[in-house]
């Protein structure tokens, strides 16, 4: 099944690069479905509906949030000294009852550390693989659950605070009697808004009504930082409006998978819109597709959709109407609320809105209407009758995606709030489940990564005295963000009622909107989440040069605030030291301390770099982790550069927090050998050969074992704490070990 997301053109701004999951997901953006959250890998369960990705705001920068009234949370109590330092009986971490000792270390390693782990383990029948941040996903599910279903059926006290508000918004997606009653009835008003259009001229303002409402529409508007000057915000507009993932589902003829898509697409519009009544559903859904082909023709490729410099063209408001001359930008703008805020507009495709004018003019105002109608429809079929709901299921979610069955309604009800009040559930899950003095914790660790990358830097022999002086700059302005947000997000303007389950959803879609375009004009808030504290990943912001660790990351087995420290920085600090590390490498080049899309390296320096990491392609290629599978060396080479960055930096961390003190011995084991089995513990994961295919074949990562293993070949740590030697299996000669850090 080929990709079924869009493409997220994230790529040079945030990685959700390390945890593999929700690796493309703009979190908790505007107008992107709840599906979502789950449904980027197919590793993890299926969602609530829509199984795609990137409508709208926050597609190419992931949205904005917090902008007017702000809620400061007093966070924190006063921190002693014997809260951060574990106490002198703290345990290693290391989870020796999986280690495997038929396996010696010094052949394999990752066998060594995770063998009985490995053949005990299955993984759910639902899923293609399983491991370490898995497990943590499951669990973070659970508690979520608990405080979601804690909160339901008027469970959550005050009316009108955030926790009542996530128990009616929940309630409103469980009372399925009255979602079958009403039917269509919660989308009449909006049909009706389509259907009194008369003129192309009005379109403008009906195209700004449904983004703000979430529904699919032929492009897409987002705020985000100008890539250029990254000191104010910009509005920024992209090719958008196919129902279908990508242009190459409507135009690629040599596959059969993508035509026999195309020919069920078309079935499924035409049987969602006769299921609405309409007579002549079948000219209907071929008019849309028809209309749908000919958008996807004009658009850009995926690689050129993520290329930053590409895709910044700054357009003026007073040339605007060259950008598509049968469009009235001004009214639209004005529609948006948003043509007194802005005095010129980044166009990510222009080619694509210039044939969009000329679509425009050439289709029929009738077409148009139909377009919309079932783009409206189809936004809101998980939140309609059953009937709406399987039909969608099993399109986006079957045909599209080969999920056999839709989840659980309950669980697509915790999908759904985690998704449209995603900061409010996140501020209960931190007060249940991460302390202040594991943020505090996870803080100081932090800390000594970025002293052990400024060390590091002023010794880097691959780096010029220029350039190495601003990216001495660039690290002293990298910002952390650890745990939860010390400013949450504010939900008071958020109406939420028991038993409006699709007016909820636009209602909180438009706030996001709202929240998102109202940054036009104001300081950049850097103080804001993105993402939430109960996501199980990290991420690096080139743009805004920070690095997020959120809470549910910072949990056993990469992080334990109990246990002794060496385990930790094995764990979540190689994660961190991976992170940062992309600030440095070669998409790091890209942009500078300020969020600044320009190249601060000199030709050299980018020369040295290459000359550097170039043997790493190699040293991959010669991995074959199923038979006659090879990892593609070149593909995956950045991400091996930062695990091979992130290990050597975290190691290095690691020895300034000892600050000349001798690590105890803990359960037999030295800190160095507890520093080196937790990282090889985080990262066990077992996966279906067919999953393992898939990512061998695609993923800009190498599968686990491949990351552990090659990223200790290189450490010269690593052989000095093992006493790996020539003959042993994981030994390379000293001059071919690539150490970049
Ligand atoms: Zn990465």
């Amino acid at each position: 099944m080929p990709e079924s997301v869009k493409p997220d053109r994230l790529t040079a701004r945030s990685r959700y690069s390390l945890i593999r999951y929700q690796q493309s997901q703009p979190p908790h953006c505007p107008q992107t479905s709840v599906a979502e959250t789950a449904n980027i890998r197919r590793d993890m369960p299926a969602g609530v509906g829509r199984y795609r990705v990137g409508v709208g705001a926050g597609i190419k920068y992931r949205c904005l949030i917090l902008t007017a009234g702000l809620l400061i949370v007093a966070c924190g109590w006063p921190l002693r000294a014997q809260d951060l330092a574990p106490s002198a009986s703290a345990g290693s971490g290391i989870e020796s009852r999986y280690f495997d000792h038929a396996v010696r270390p010094q052949d394999d390693f990752y066998q060594y550390v995770n063998g009985k782990w490995l053949a005990i383990t299955d993984i759910p029948p639902d899923r293609p693989a399983y491991g370490a941040a898995a497990k943590l996903y499951d669990d973070v599910q659970k508690e979520l659950a608990e405080i979601v279903e804690s909160a339901a059926n008027g469970g959550a006290g005050v009316a009108g605070s955030d926790e009542w508000k996530i128990g009616a918004l929940y309630d409103s997606f469980l009372d399925q009697a009255r979602i079958e009653r009403l039917g269509t009835e919660p989308l009449a008003a909006e049909f009706a808004r389509i259907a009194a259009i008369q003129d192309k001229k009005e379109l403008p303002d009906l195209i700004a009504h449904l983004q703000q409402i979430g529904v699919t529409v032929p492009y897409s508007l987002s705020v985000h930082l100008d890539a250029k000057d990254a000191s104010h915000y910009a509005a920024d507009l992209q090719q958008d409006g196919l129902g279908l993932p990508d242009r190459d589902y409507y135009l690629k003829d040599d596959a059969t998978t993508l035509r026999l898509i195309r020919r069920k697409y078309q079935q499924h519009i035409e049987a969602a819109l006769a299921r609405l009544g309409d007579r002549d559903a079948a000219q209907e859904a071929a008019a849309i597709v028809a209309l749908e082909t000919r958008l996807g023709r004009a658009q850009w490729s995926k690689a050129d959709s993520l290329d930053p410099l590409k895709t910044y063209n700054r357009f003026e408001l007073t040339r605007i109407k060259s950008i598509a001359p049968a469009y009235d930008w001004h009214r639209y703008l004005a529609a948006v609320g948003i043509d007194s805020k802005i005095d010129y507009l980044i166009i990510s495709q222009p080619g694509y809105f210039h044939a969009f004018s000329q679509i425009l003019s050439e289709t029929p105002l009738s077409t148009w209407k139909t377009y919309f109608r079932w783009n409206l429809l189809s936004q809101f079929s998980p939140y309609l009758s059953k009937a709406y709901v399987d039909q969608a299921f099993d399109f986006f979610g079957t045909t599209l995606q080969g999920i056999p069955q839709n989840q659980p309604r309950a669980r697509r009800g915790l999908l759904l709030v985690d998704q449209y009040m995603g900061q409010a559930l996140g501020r209960i899950y931190v007060a249940r489940h991460f302390s202040a003095p594991s943020k505090a914790h996870a803080e100081q660790l932090v800390a000594n990564l970025l002293e052990a990358f400024r060390r590091d830097l002023v010794t880097l022999d691959w780096m010029g005295p220029e350039t190495r002086s601003q990216a001495l700059l660039k690290l002293s302005r990298i910002s952390i963000k650890i745990g939860y947000p010390n400013v949450w997000r504010d939900y008071s303007s958020l109406k939420v009622r028991a038993d409006d389950l699709v007016g909820n959803v636009m209602r909180a879609t438009s706030d996001e909107f709202q929240r998102s375009i109202a940054k036009l004009g104001k300081p950049i808030n850097r103080t804001e989440w993105d993402s939430t504290p109960q996501t199980v990943n990290a991420s690096y912001n080139a743009q805004m040069n920070e690095i997020v660790f959120p809470a549910a990351i910072l949990q056993a087995p990469f992080f334990d605030a109990a246990v002794d420290d060496a385990c930790n920085y094995g764990g979540v600090g190689m994660v961190m030291g991976h992170e940062i590390s992309h600030a440095f490498d070669d998409q790091g080049s890209q942009y500078d301390g300020d969020g600044k899309l320009r190249d601060w390296w000199t030709p050299e320096d980018h020369t040295r770099y290459a000359a550097r990491t170039r043997p790493l392609i190699a040293e991959y290629q010669r991995f074959m982790p199923l038979r006659g599978r090879q990892i593609n060396g070149q593909r995956t080479l950045d991400e091996n550069i930062a695990d091979n960055a992130g290990l050597a930096i975290a190691y290095k961390a690691y020895q300034i927090s000892l600050a000349g003190r001798a690590p105890p011995a803990i359960d037999g084991l030295n800190g160095d050998q507890r520093f080196f089995m937790g990282f090889a513990q985080a990262w066990r994961e077992k996966l279906r050969d067919s999953f393992a295919i898939e990512m061998i074949q695609s993923d800009a990562h190498a599968i686990s074992y491949v990351r552990v293993i090659g990223t200790l070949l290189n450490q010269t740590a690593f052989y000095d704490t093992f006493d790996v030697e020539q003959g042993d299996r994981m030994y390379l000669p000293p001059e071919q070990r690539v150490v970049i850090w």
